[in-house]
């Protein structure tokens, strides 16, 4: 399916290409990269052959259209003539008219549901699905469903009252304070539980469970102060954001229902929000790799889960691309701490720039002062994975140390039983080592902690481990502490590199609960 990223990437005699079992990317012809496919959205061509009319799509009229030459695609209840797209679809062809003239939003979620499509394809669209009335009676007797899209009209609070396992909410008020109460039926949740955006009038809490996402969006009757509280009592798992009244007069209700207000559904049918952060600091790490520190808007709380990823989008030549990157705290020193409001209100990355990449180049012409767009986090690393562990091993190549940062920072200020935590970091030449002296620091400091540094293409200078990832150096360095101790490895790179790793730690009969990839 639609697919952002440079098809060409990892260069064609780069390592990375190696034995990759991952989504293939098909090489495309010349002419047809995303910059080409942007600039002929650009050129005013008549895309859908429709002359710029937008219309009603029955399924019928959907399924008619199943050719290359003429093919139509669903996402989400709006329909893309996808023909012209063909040949810059990085994914190929094949891939794209698998979803031909049908609905191809699960497609497309399995492979990756955060590709900015509406700007993407803008040019491409067909025009919207017919409603069709049907839909069980045991549900909503008035709902009528667009396909994978409740029209606005209907977005009210019925989906989550009837089903009893649904969090709900209340909302209660005092002269100066006004606390919305999120019942969330789920013991395990904290601060990062729950992403609270308050602009204008727009107030927009999604506490996520589990795979599911609920939602209270409303514009608020009254105006409130820029700063909130949000407290969580985990035991009960309840959520109560605290909010200041600007005026005390008594509130008659909380406000009136936005899109998808109560809703609780599954987090991969749920959209990326986006809030807009401004860059604050732009530091050198190494040659090529920069911390970035992005700050928060006023009035959101939103804590990036360790282990998780959040996607950046920046408009390029007009059309919004978004990219995965993965918050690390601003040093490996930086305790790991239960962060706070307000204090929590940067956020994190350290980024390699490529300079013949499409996204970096943009990232690091930002100027201090300017804006980034930052979704809400996802990823399925759940910390509970690092619970009661004895051993980590931490195996990332390149820039596929970011997650391992506040994994590591995590496990060894949180995990009582941890007895030591092995990072091997590979990359291709010393100044290539992000943080070098830091994690030399670190494991100075804690005893549990080691790196070892292992080199592709080191100077004749390098006495250290040199090559690729290999059984043999896996075998002598995941040495478990005793033969019964609780082990984790987590894996991080470029996709073959953390396929050849899976497959390697699998031979050498570590389980599968006793590894954790990093990916998409
Ligand atoms: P791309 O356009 O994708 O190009 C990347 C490389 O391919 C460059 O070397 C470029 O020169 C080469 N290339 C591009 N086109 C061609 C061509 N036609 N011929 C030959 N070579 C070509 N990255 C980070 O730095 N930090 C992170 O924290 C981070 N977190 C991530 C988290 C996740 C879950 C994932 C999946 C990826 C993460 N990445 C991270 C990678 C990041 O998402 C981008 O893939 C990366 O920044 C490259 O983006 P780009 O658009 O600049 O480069
Ligand atoms: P890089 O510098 O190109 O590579 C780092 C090291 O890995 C080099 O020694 C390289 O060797 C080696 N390597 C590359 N491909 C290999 C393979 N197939 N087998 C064995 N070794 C291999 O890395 P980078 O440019 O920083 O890229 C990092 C990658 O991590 C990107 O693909 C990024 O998308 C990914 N990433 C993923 C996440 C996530 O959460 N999923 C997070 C961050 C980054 P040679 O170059 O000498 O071949």
């Amino acid at each position: 399916m639609l697919n952002v990223p440079s098809q060409s990437f990892p260069g064609p005699s780069s390592q990375q290409r190696v034995a990759s079992g991952g989504r293939s990317k098909v090489p495309l012809k010349q002419g047809r990269s995303l910059m080409d496919w942007i600039r002929l959205t650009k050129s005013g061509k008549d895309l859908t052959g429709l002359k710029g009319r937008l219309i009603e799509v029955t399924e019928e009229e959907l399924k008619k259209h199943n050719k290359k030459d003429d093919c139509w695609i669903c996402i989400r209840g709006f329909v893309y003539n996808v023909s012209p797209y063909m040949e810059y679809h990085p994914g190929g062809e094949d891939e794209l008219m698998r979803a031909a003239g049908s609905d191809g939003t699960d497609l497309f979620d399995q492979v990756h549901r955060w590709v900015n499509y509406e700007s993407m394809l803008k040019e491409c669209l067909v025009g919207r699905m017919a409603m069709k009335p049907a839909l069980p009676k045991d549900y909503h007797e008035e709902k009528k469903v667009l396909n994978g899209m409740l029209p606005q009209s209907q977005v009210t609070d019925t989906l989550a009252k009837e089903d009893p396992s649904s969090p709900s909410y209340d909302w209660f008020q005092t002269d100066s304070l006004v606390t919305i109460v999120i019942y969330t039926k789920q013991k395990d949740i904290n601060l990062d539980s729950v992403i609270v955006d308050h602009r204008d009038d727009s107030f927009r809490a999604e506490t996520v469970t589990k795979d599911y996402s609920y939602l209270v969006h409303v514009a608020l009757s009254h105006e409130i102060q820029e700063d909130f509280s949000v407290l969580v009592v985990e035991n009960v798992g309840k959520i109560e954001i605290v909010l200041k009244k600007k005026e005390n007069t008594s509130w008659k209700c909380l406000g009136h229902p936005q899109e998808n207000h109560n809703s609780f559904i599954p987090k991969k049918d749920t959209g990326l929000f986006y809030r807009k952060c401004q860059l604050v600091s732009k530091e050198d790490v190494t040659h090529d790799t920069k911390l970035f520190c992005l700050m928060l808007p006023p009035s959101t709380h939103l804590q990036v889960p360790v282990g998780q990823h959040v996607y950046l989008k920046l408009p390029i030549t007009g059309t919004e691309i978004v990219k995965p990157y993965t918050p690390v705290s601003d040093s490996l020193f930086s305790e790991f701490k239960e962060p706070v409001l307000p204090n929590n209100i940067y956020i994190y990355f350290l980024i390699k720039i490529y300079p013949a990449g499409f996204f970096t180049p943009e990232l690091d012409q930002l100027q201090i002062g300017d804006y980034v767009s930052v979704s809400n986090p996802e990823g399925n690393f759940i910390i509970s994975q690092l619970q009661e562990l004895e051993d980590l091993f931490l195996l990332a190549a390149g820039t596929g140390f970011t997650p391992m940062v506040k994994v590591l920072n995590y496990a060894l200020t949180n995990i009582p039983s941890l007895r030591k935590v092995k990072l091997m970091f590979f990359n291709k030449t010393e100044d290539d080592i992000i943080w070098r002296s830091q994690l030399e620091k670190l494991a100075f400091k804690d005893k549990r902690f080691e790196v070892e540094f292992v080199l592709s293409v080191p100077t004749s200078e390098w006495s250290g481990k040199q090559g690729y990832i290999s059984p043999a150096l896996l075998s002598e360095f995941l040495k478990r502490s005793s033969d019964t101790s609780k082990v984790l490895i987590c894996l991080c790179g470029p996709t073959p590199f953390t396929e050849q790793g899976m497959k390697m730690l699998h031979d050498l009969n570590f389980s599968k609960d006793e590894i954790h990839s990093f990916t998409a």
